[in-house]
């Protein structure tokens, strides 16, 4: 996977360099590249914003600057790897299931983080994860002048203008580090234990994840469940399933309104 991001502070996305990104990288599992917008801009004051068209406050990205920005990033389709090896071009799905992503052409998106878009979740993190290219428009002031997402769109690329939560922050730096941690995390060889991305919250099962507890068994006074200590492994699969019911009940109900009730056994629908 390629990832291109598209910024007037390329240096907020250095944490993209730390951590399993950063090994991802490293080991060439994605290749994530970070411009400076301004790089494309023509004007002796490297210009990348005008005056709102109908007035009001704030200023407007320019259309011409992105689209001169995003036309390059977009041309360098032939760096991206070849299909067929799982590892390079597969990706896990929410049931763990390693699945590669066949002979079909190269699929391309492009990401405008939004606190107007649709809200980003699990869903589109495990769809993002089979893309072969990414590039992300990261916007700032009042954002990316409308047509740049019409024009990609008109163009046969997939757009996907994305909200990280309801609250406006001042660019789209931090939403885009946060859409890409969560997605190169389910490209496989990312995380090192494949299966521990299957039991995790928002998973197939539309559930938190139960409470996890490590040693020492009793902490300050307080015991950890004596059932994790059982070694009983019926048992100790029985209470997580209660407790993440119980735990996503309390804190998301909406997410046990949107289960489907036959996915539930005896024993969860009388809790
Ligand atoms: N005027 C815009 C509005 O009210 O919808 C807000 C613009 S915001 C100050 C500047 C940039 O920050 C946006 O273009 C976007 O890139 C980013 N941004 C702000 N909040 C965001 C959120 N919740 N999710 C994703 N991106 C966000």
């Amino acid at each position: 996977m390629i990832i291109d991001v598209v910024s007037i502070f390329p240096d907020y996305l250095a944490p993209l360099g730390l951590s399993l990104v950063g090994k991802a990288r490293e080991q060439g599992t994605v290749t994530i590249n970070v411009h400076d917008l301004r790089q494309w801009t023509t004007d002796r004051h490297r210009t990348v914003d005008d005056t709102p068209l109908g007035g009001g406050a704030g200023m407007v990205m320019k259309p011409d600057v992105w689209g001169q920005a995003l036309d390059s990033v977009f041309a360098h389709e032939e760096l991206i790897a070849p299909h067929g090896d799982k590892e390079a071009a597969g990706v896990v799905s929410p049931d763990g299931a390693v699945t590669d992503g066949g002979e079909s052409p190269p699929r391309r998106v492009l990401i405008i983080p939004t606190p107007s878009g649709q809200s980003f979740s699990q869903r589109h993190a495990h769809d993002l994860a089979t893309v072969d290219h990414i590039a992300v428009a990261c916007g700032r002031y009042e954002g990316i002048d409308a047509r740049v997402a019409d024009h990609y769109r008109d163009r046969g690329i997939e757009v996907a203008e994305l909200s990280i939560g309801d609250y406006v922050l001042n660019g789209g730096e931090v939403a885009a580090m946060v859409m890409i941690e969560a997605i190169v995390r389910l490209i496989p060889g990312v995380v090192g234990n494949p299966h521990s991305l299957v039991e995790e919250s928002h998973g197939e099962a539309g559930l938190l994840e139960y409470p996890v507890f490590t040693r020492p068994p009793s902490w300050r006074g307080l015991d950890a469940p004596a059932v994790l200590l059982s070694g009983h492994h019926g048992r100790i699969a029985r209470w997580r399933r209660d407790q993440s019911l119980e735990r996503t009940a309390r804190r998301r109900p909406d997410m046990i309104e949107a289960l489907d009730v036959t996915e539930l056994d005896a024993h969860d629908q009388a809790l």
